[in-house]
């Protein structure tokens, strides 16, 4: 998934129904039903609100969604209240760095929060620009490692296609926002073909990534010309597409776009929620087409500050993912990206929330945090230090009480017997210190 491309008008003239301006849309507090404090409000009813005469046929479509995506900081604070003088200062923003907002999504809002997870990851913010000389435009040197134009081949067995560069969400942690202000593009046929004739040369690619952008964009058909030339292509083992449309325009993802990935199985879908309030009935619902169709689904979220650097909020994700059938796969640490400094957690945040989840939900829960290199180092995952100490022949672990256990180090066959003394020595010794369990 790469960045999107809201300077790209395709506001469609021809549909009839009426966007309210603020003036007459009625308040969270008139038109809610009685709930908890605090509780959001339901999604259902923001619809209302902002689209009242907007009929389930045409808000189903995924094509009327992203042709009405919000794109302008007016057009935004005609549904989210904002002062003028943030108006102005968003503006500016978003001239170097442009929103993009589904229909959909807007509606997961709460209006009456500005620091709503959901929010956050999609409405400009003034520190966006406030502090440029902290990160870098492309932190991940993915433009050194390209080999074809649109062709990535960092790591031997893998390639990277990304298909086009537009998306119908541009996240405000994006790693390619650097993009964002470029003409929204879909690689020619002829670049395409560059491309597979290059993976066909590299029998070592095992496994090709279709990404973007977000390569959903594409029509059916379009997508489907690509999966059906990496078939043909004999050492391609497997293909994955990653998408954030599940979360963002889950209309997208209907039967046909299901039942069209499903001919050219094994494909895996890599998907991108952030926050539990991302889950909705929709969302839920693309998840489980692609899964009925024999599509595994995983999700690869990013760590950012306020929004889900907490234990409460990543297990409330996790769990939720679960429960949808997807398997939280990658937490990332937020890259090193310029005008995202205001979203990025300290490393140690990251550990601390997977040591918090650990022993309180079930490893499945759990994802890898991860640190993607800058220059094209790659990935590294970081665990919580469970390992109290190394003694011969055993090791002194801390489980997530922070309890101590020794555990017998199995010889590794060259010397059996001075391993076992040594061993059961330490399980004495361990057993004998104040808070060790043997
Ligand atoms: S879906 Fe969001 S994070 Fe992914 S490429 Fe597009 S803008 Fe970037």
């Amino acid at each position: 998934m790469k960045q999107g491309a809201a300077h790209i008008s395709l506001k469609s003239s021809q549909s009839n129904f009426t966007m309210p301006p603020s003036a007459s849309v009625e308040t969270a507090e008139e038109t809610e039903p009685p709930g908890k404090c605090g509780e959001p409000p339901q999604p259902l009813l923001n619809r209302k609100k902002y689209f009242p005469s907007v009929p389930d046929g045409l808000w189903n479509d995924w094509k009327w969604q992203f042709q009405h995506r919000i794109t302008t900081i007016q057009e935004l604070a005609e549904y989210l209240p904002m002062p003028g003088e943030e108006i102005k200062q968003l503006e500016k923003v978003a001239c170097r760095y442009p929103l993009s907002i589904t229909p959909y999504y807007l509606t997961l809002i709460d209006p009456a929060d500005v620091n709503d997870p959901v929010r956050r990851q999609s409405v400009p913010s003034v520190l966006e620009i406030n502090d440029l000389m902290q990160g870098y435009d492309d932190p991940l040197g993915e433009k050194g490692d390209s080999v074809v134009p649109g062709l990535v081949h960092r790591y031997s067995d893998r390639a990277l296609m990304v298909t086009t560069n537009i998306c119908p969400m541009l996240c405000r942690h994006c790693t390619r926002k650097r993009d964002w202000n470029q003409k929204g593009m879909v690689h020619s046929r002829e670049e395409f073909q560059a491309m597979f004739d290059y993976i066909r040369e590299h029998k070592e690619i095992r496994d090709v990534i279709v990404s973007g952008g977000d390569s959903l964009s594409l029509s059916t058909a379009r997508l489907e010309s690509i999966l059906s030339a990496l078939r043909s292509i004999q050492h391609v083992e497997i293909i994955r597409i990653g998408s954030r449309y599940p979360v963002v325009l889950p209309q997208r993802v209907d039967e046909e776009l299901c039942e069209m990935l499903s001919r050219y199985s094994p494909v895996w879908f890599n998907t991108h929620f952030n926050s539990v309030r991302e889950i909705t009935p929709e969302s839920a619902a693309a998840c489980d087409r692609l899964l009925r169709h024999g599509i595994p689904v995983n999700n690869q979220s990013v760590l950012l500050r306020g929004i889900n650097d907490s234990v409460e909020a990543q297990l409330a994700l996790c769990q939720g993912l679960l429960k949808i059938k997807v398997r939280p796969y990658y937490l990332f640490q937020c890259d090193e990206v310029r005008g995202t400094e205001h979203l990025r957690t300290p490393i140690e945040k990251g550990v601390e929330i997977i040591a918090g989840m650990r022993g309180h939900t079930s490893g499945m829960a759990i994802p890898a945090f991860i640190v993607d290199l800058p220059d094209g180092g790659g990935k590294v995952p970081l665990l919580p230090d469970y390992v109290a100490a190394i003694n011969p022949g055993s090791y002194l672990f801390k489980n997530y009480r922070g309890n101590l256990y020794s555990y017998r180090n199995p010889s590794d066959g060259s010397n059996v017997n001075n391993m076992n003394s040594g061993a059961g020595e330490e399980h004495l010794l361990a057993s004998a210190l104040p808070g060790v369990e043997a």
